[in-house]
């Protein structure tokens, strides 16, 4: 695979990779994508997958998907389900490999009697606000448990004890016995076991009351797999010295290397899922897929591409430096691969009336307009052009302002693949406002722009009479500041109220083009979009995926605002 080589993809753990194979290390590279099983997948997640899946595919290795499911009471079959569905969109596979935390509870507890036999663990009766008390603080070191030096076979029989429900939860813990003077609060004899009692495991069911900690689970999890490289975000590196002293003290088949990287941070959105799940929750979005979520979900229906995605998680590397993305970074990934790929029609979003005065009432004609500019496989569509027309309200101004380049009473423009037409009246309702454009047309200007007439404006259009309506939602932001909950703020009064615009009276010309849900198609002139499962017949439903141009950096203007 020669992609390994190519310098963009490199990265420190790469490189650390490259190093152990010519060491001879290990003759085969193993990663592992361990999402908890308790909410959607992330953008963020797709960083680590990327990196995970991406090495695996690179070195001719293997990732494996574990859910990592020792949490049971926040954990739920749907987010089982719906992250398998994310990793497979996104284009990666595990094959057979798929895996569960808790399918290695029996062998977690046989490894947790093997520490209690070696004297490096003990059943310990402080609750978890003693523990806290006896853990001592970054500048003090903490206190023995007066439990610490029990002897082995009394831990290892009130530990069977507590595996047999004779305990209620919170009477007692199993802890490592480490250190309790250490600097690194994580070795101060960290719990390894808890009693949860009435909980259902959706795995297990009721077959345990015991629970392993994360601690303790990850790296015996990751040795049982063969993993090599356990890669995991940067907050996991203080707990890097007791996942090698778990892995150092039970006899397990290998020994894997946990190596940290910085999470993905993305302005103006939030990335936990404790903050996701509450917004939709609480009704704050429409659901995980809402189209504003940062979720795979979301992005999917906002009609973002996995290749855009991949291609957006290579692009931003992978280091140790904790950052915060430009949303516009992500964007332009998308544009990209829809530029390329998605085909043009036209839709008109604020429609205004034009009626061709010159123009025959009873003879619409099929233009032919090529569905893409630059690739000529992609072919062409028909277009109806026709007396009455639709515009962009946005397309006309009365009295233009300086620079203005379209429509204009007495004005010329033209019609994109049609004709130069040049505006002769306006016709104003009971209010006044304008309701229609009367036009004229020149019919020798079709496909052509004679010398002599310098229309600087081109602007798209649909029949009135040939056109089909189509709701369009546009969204912008979903939170109104670069960083959500910033200074201790409720993040929930970050939220934009305006990252939602849905407009109801919008008209396009699908020509011989389906419209089916999940098609992705560029409106010329206004962005790309993708037709949205709440379409019924007839009645197609868009969602903007991205503007044409990257409209973020200005402060005040609406995203839909042209210039
Ligand atoms: P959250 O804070 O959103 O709950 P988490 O780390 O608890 O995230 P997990 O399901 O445990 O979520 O994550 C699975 C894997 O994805 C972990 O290896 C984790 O490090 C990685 N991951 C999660 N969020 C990010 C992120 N923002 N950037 C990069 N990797 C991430
Ligand atoms: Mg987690």
């Amino acid at each position: 695979m020669s992609e390994q080589t190519d310098s963009k993809k490199t990265n420190f753990i790469r490189r650390v990779i490259e190093e152990d194979l010519a060491q001879g290390r290990h003759a085969r590279i193993a990663t592992r994508f361990p999402p908890e099983p308790n909410g959607y997948l992330h953008i963020g997640h797709a960083k680590s997958i990327v990196l995970n899946f991406g090495i695996a595919r690179d070195y001719q290795g293997t990732c494996n998907l574990r859910f990592d499911d020792t949490n049971p009471h926040k954990e739920n079959p749907e987010y089982v389900a719906a992250i398998q569905e994310d990793v497979r969109w996104l284009g990666y596979d595990w094959d057979e490999r798929l895996y569960f935390a808790s399918d290695y509870f029996e062998q977690l507890y046989g490894f947790a009697v093997e520490l209690i036999e070696k004297g490096r663990a003990y059943v310990c009766e402080l609750d978890a606000e003693q523990i806290r008390e006896y853990r001592g603080t970054l500048t003090e070191p903490g206190r023995e448990s007066p439990h610490r030096d029990r002897p082995p076979a009394e831990s290892r029989d009130l530990f069977a004890r507590m595996r047999a429900g004779e305990f209620p939860d919170g009477a007692l813990t199993l802890r490592a016995k480490i250190d309790m003077a250490s600097p690194n609060l994580n070795l101060r004899d960290p719990v390894l076991y808890r009693i949860r009692h009435g909980v259902i495991h959706h795995q297990t069911g009721r077959e345990w009351c015991l629970y392993p900690t994360y601690d303790y689970t990850h790296p015996i999890s990751d040795a049982l797999e063969g993993i090599t490289h356990s890669l995991c975000t940067l907050e996991f590196e203080d707990h890097r010295p007791l996942y090698d002293w778990v892995i150092a003290n039970v006899s397990v088949p290998c020994k894997p290397r946990q190596i940290e990287f910085s999470r993905l941070n993305l302005e103006y959105t939030v990335m936990s899922k404790r903050r996701l799940t509450q917004l939709v929750d609480e009704g704050l979005v429409a659901g995980w897929d809402d189209p504003r979520m940062p979720s795979l979900a979301g992005l999917r229906r906002r009609g973002y591409t996995s290749a855009a995605i991949r291609a957006f998680c290579e692009r931003i590397g992978v280091t140790k430096a904790d950052n915060r993305v430009e949303m516009a970074m992500l964007e332009s990934a998308i544009r990209e691969d829809l530029d390329r790929n998605a085909p043009r029609i036209m839709v008109v979003l604020r429609p205004l009336k034009l009626v061709v005065e010159s123009y025959p009432e009873d003879r619409p004609e099929a233009l032919i307009a090529p569905n893409h500019p630059k690739d000529e496989t992609m072919k062409a569509r028909p277009v109806t052009f026709s007396r009455e027309l639709y515009i962009d309200r946005n397309d006309f101004m009365e009295e233009p302002v300086k620079g203005f380049k379209r429509l204009t009473l007495g004005g010329e423009v033209r019609l994109r693949h049609a004709y130069v037409v040049r505006c002769v009246g306006v016709v104003r309702d009971a209010a006044g406002e304008i309701i229609a454009l009367r036009c004229t047309h020149d019919p020798d200007t079709l496909g052509k722009n004679p010398a002599d007439r310098k229309v600087k404006g081109v602007i798209h259009w649909v029949s009135a009479t040939h056109s089909v309506a189509a709701e369009v939602r546009l969204y912008d932001r979903l939170f109104s500041v670069p960083e959500p909950g910033a200074g201790g703020r409720d993040f929930r009064a970050d939220l934009n109220p305006d990252s939602l615009h849905t407009l109801t009276h919008c008209f396009l010309d699908p020509g011989l083009t389906e419209i089916a849900p999940g098609n992705r198609f560029q409106f010329e002139r206004e962005g790309y979009f993708i037709v949205d499962p709440d379409s019924r017949p007839g009645r197609p439903v868009f969602n903007r995926t991205v503007t044409l141009r990257d409209t973020w950096g200005r402060k005040t203007g609406r995203t839909t605002e042209r210039s």
